[in-house]
């Protein structure tokens, strides 16, 4: 679903993505555990080509992802992105804001996006808070909204960023729920996360990334119980 081939990135003087080879196939989910500044919002970013990169290749469901123009537009809209902080629009309800892009971008009658945006709501369990504007919700209720707002497009793959670290620690759980039971339903997801419980029940991979590289490339249960580069076995020193 996601082929990355030998992607290069520079910030400046900053190697920030050293030849990253990356396949995720349909249906797996892949947890991104790194220090900070390793580079996991950057590869995140380059997948929808938020980040333009320096060079290689990047495709998403088979097809290359160009630099830009109207092709990259519809291609985009295959890749849900869900970021630490929510970016929900703030003057739109809750449920305008899970309808707008089918609406603007995939032109789908406004009927039919609210009614779908309604039964994904439900789906994240804020049907009720469909008239609220962001502000008015929680942390957890707004990234879950955040969450149906991306799913709306139909995404081939959504792409998860820390999405629970400006969360309250009781609202960490709401929101980890509503993405293992994506990850149940087979949707293709990479997650840049510190919630090692989530690594462990969801993820069928984990890639562990220092300075720009995939250092490590595994299942949770081999990459927690058995590190093999020093630098893996560092991080996990520090977090667990
Ligand atoms: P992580 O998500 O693993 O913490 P990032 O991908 O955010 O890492 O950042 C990787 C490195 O790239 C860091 O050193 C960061 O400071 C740098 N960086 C990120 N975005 C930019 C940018 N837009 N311009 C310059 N440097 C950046
Ligand atoms: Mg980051």
């Amino acid at each position: 679903m996601v082929r990355m081939s030998a992607v290069e990135k520079h910030f400046g003087d900053l190697h920030v993505l050293r030849t990253i080879n990356l396949e995720v196939a349909s249906g797996q989910v892949v947890v991104v555990l790194g220090p900070s500044g390793s580079g996991k919002s950057t590869l995140c970013r380059t997948i929808n080509r938020l980040e333009p990169i320096d060079s290689g290749v990047i495709e998403v469901d088979g097809k290359v992802l160009p630099a830009e123009g109207r092709e990259l537009a519809r291609l985009r809209a295959d890749v849900g992105m869900v970021f630490q902080s929510f970016n929900l629009f703030a003057h739109k309800t809750i449920l305008e804001n899970v309808a707008l892009a089918p609406i603007k971008v995939r032109k789908t009658p406004k009927a039919e996006a609210e009614k779908r945006g309604m039964e994904l709501l439900e789906r994240v369990g804020i049907a009720n808070q469909r008239d609220k504007y962001p502000a008015q919700l929680s942390g957890g209720q707004q990234q879950r909204a955040a969450i149906a707002r991306a799913l709306a497009m139909r995404p081939k793959v959504m792409l998860f960023d820390e999405p629970t670290s400006a969360l309250d620690p009781e609202m960490v759980n709401e929101v980890l729920d509503v993405m293992t039971g994506l990850a149940k339903e087979g949707m293709t997801m990479l997650v840049v996360t510190h919630e090692m419980g989530f690594a462990r029940r969801a993820a069928h991979r984990v890639i562990f990334m220092s300075d720009g590289e995939i250092v490590e490339d595994s299942t949770p249960d081999s990459f927690f119980t058995a590190p093999k580069s020093d630098r893996a076995k560092d991080f996990l020193g520090k977090i667990l």
